[in-house]
């Protein structure tokens, strides 16, 4: 399915998360890069050497869990917008979701929006907590959202109403 539409299994995208007990400690990335395809920006805008594509751009990057601090700087400069962080540490019901969002209008601290999940369908009504745009993350912006915690292999982008 994945070479037809691009849309990852399950098994795939939870081979991508790390344990629930780091996800529960803290900000971390996940790397959703599924193919071997020449690109690297995410291995050098990590300053805590968290990815490693290695030597051969080709090869799929590897995320270092206990190096990545969830800082989202990665997820302004990845190109095909792969990657998110994650963050069960704020309680035991929710779940905070870092997302690269380049569509206006931006959404607004303490608004709703909705959720979709990887094929784009409606998960859930979610409440954006922040929205950092800074000039260093050169138009990718990255909007945090707290969602309830069942969703959190489902959820992968959002959804502001104009
Ligand atoms: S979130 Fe920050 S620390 Fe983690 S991999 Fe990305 S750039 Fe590195
Ligand atoms: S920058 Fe994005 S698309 Fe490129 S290798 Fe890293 S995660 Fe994959």
């Amino acid at each position: 399915m994945f070479e037809k539409t691009g849309i990852p299994s399950e098994e795939m995208v939870r081979g991508k998360f790390p344990s629930i007990e780091r996800i529960n400690k803290g900000p971390v990335a996940v790397v959703e890069c599924y193919k071997e395809i020449p690109c690297n920006p995410c291995q050098d805008a990590c300053k805590f050497n968290a990815i490693k594509v290695g030597e051969d751009i080709n090869n799929i990057p590897q995320l270092n869990w206990d190096n990545c601090t969830g800082c989202a700087v990665c997820l302004s400069k990845c190109p095909g917008l792969a990657i998110m962080v994650v963050d069960g540490s704020r309680s035991e019901e929710a779940i905070l979701i870092k997302i690269p969002y380049e569509f206006l209008p931006l959404p607004k601290e303490g608004d709703l929006v909705k959720a979709l999940d990887r094929e784009g369908r409606y998960v859930a009504d979610v409440r954006v907590l922040n929205v950092l745009n800074p000039k260093s993350f050169d138009r990718t912006p990255v909007v945090t959202i707290e969602a309830d915690r069942k969703y959190l292999y489902d959820i992968r982008n959002i959804k502001v109403e104009a």
